[in-house]
């Protein structure tokens, strides 16, 4: 059996180490005699689960105790609608920075609910920087500030924190997560649809400050207040128990791997090497303002639209897989999180190098 470097965006590579364990465990998790999948989300084997991943996340980012951490369903696009309907807490307006396409979509369901005030936005150069916070109109009133620290399409990072003040901040970690240390402290809402750097799609990791929960909007659906899946231990219904346990393995990889500081010097080695490459070649090219790249997301273009497809198909025969951009921006997109290889950027510079040279 072969494993190709799958350099997909989302549902991406997962830790060939933890596949492994997981293939091990799934006929018979423990000794109890049946699969991880196959039992009650109440039963104490799952339980125990359950905790341990929650603590080893805890663990992980350092997540104070006035956090709760919820294990949800509906991805990180239903976060687009619980945040409006629980942190509005009967105000009506809230400030959004705009850095691209996942930007977007928040900013539209944010609108379903109050009134958004647009402080920041890169569109005028086509997404490919961060907005200063020093150009910022924030408003006061906000009930919050909402931002994506990685734009997964766009290829754009932000490398450091906004400050808000009394304001809460909350961030759409979906593509950045575990990736390297966070301040917990600093956010209101984190929020992250599991397909990126957790572990399988389904499940969506929620870290939400206790003030923050309880004074959801009238007629908010019971399924989107954070204070049933609080209350009820992310367990109001049945979670999604196979991807929540999957996440916990990942977790304790991600510990193995000298925790978030490992992950981050790694992953920054990582996208260092493929960015020098891209500028060092005087073929390829990064659209993006070399301040605000992304450390898990490299797009990048070829010198003409009708490589592209050479390269793609060339690629997937030197088994580099799913590098082609985003339907909307179109180019490569090299997704190179956490559990993608250095061997793999590795293999994928080389490739570069070698179809420049036949085609350059
Ligand atoms: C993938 C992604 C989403 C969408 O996540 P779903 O789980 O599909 O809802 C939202 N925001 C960002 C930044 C993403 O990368």
């Amino acid at each position: 059996m072969s494993r190709a470097y799958n350099f997909s965006a989302g549902p991406a590579v997962l830790p060939e180490e933890v596949l492994r364990q997981a293939a091990d465990e799934m006929l018979d998790w423990h000794g109890c005699g049946m699969s991880v999948m196959e039992m009650s989300h109440r039963g104490k084997e799952y339980m125990s689960i359950a905790e341990s991943a929650e603590a080893s996340l805890r663990e992980l980012m350092a997540i104070p105790a006035n956090y709760k951490v919820l294990f949800l369903q509906g991805g990180a696009s239903s976060q687009f609608s619980m945040v409006p309907m629980n942190l509005l807490r009967g105000k009506g307006e809230a400030d959004y920075i705009n850095t691209g396409e996942w930007s977007k979509k928040a900013i539209t369901e944010g609108k379903r609910y109050c009134k958004v005030n647009v402080a920041a936005s890169a569109e005028d150069k086509n997404f490919t920087y961060v907005p200063a916070q020093q150009t910022w109109k924030l408003n006061r009133q906000a009930a919050y500030l909402h931002y994506t620290p990685n734009e997964t399409i766009g290829g754009v990072e932000f490398h450091w924190v906004p400050e808000t003040g009394d304001v809460p901040l909350v961030a759409d970690m979906s593509s950045t997560i575990l990736s390297r240390p966070v301040d917990v402290a600093k956010f209101g809402v984190i929020y992250a649809g599991a397909q990126k750097n957790i572990g399988p799609a389904g499940l969506t990791v929620v870290i939400v400050r206790d003030d923050l929960i309880g004074q959801t909007i009238p007629g908010t659906p019971v399924m989107f207040d954070y204070k049933i899946h609080a209350d009820n231990g992310s367990m109001y219904n049945t979670p999604a128990t196979y991807g929540w346990y999957f996440a916990g393995l990942v977790f304790d990889w991600i510990k193995r791997q000298g925790g978030l500081q490992g992950m981050a010097e790694r992953n920054q080695r990582k996208a260092n090497k493929l960015y020098a490459a891209i500028d060092g070649s005087g073929f390829y090219k990064s659209p993006v303002d070399p301040a605000c790249r992304s450390w898990m997301n490299v797009p990048f273009t070829l010198p003409d639209e009708k490589l592209d497809s050479v390269f793609l198909s060339e690629a997937k025969k030197a088994g580099l897989l799913a590098l082609a951009g985003h339907r909307s921006v179109g180019g490569m997109r090299a997704s190179i999180y956490n559990a993608m290889p250095e061997a793999g950027v590795d293999a994928l510079i080389e490739f570069m190098r070698d179809f420049q040279r036949r085609n350059g």
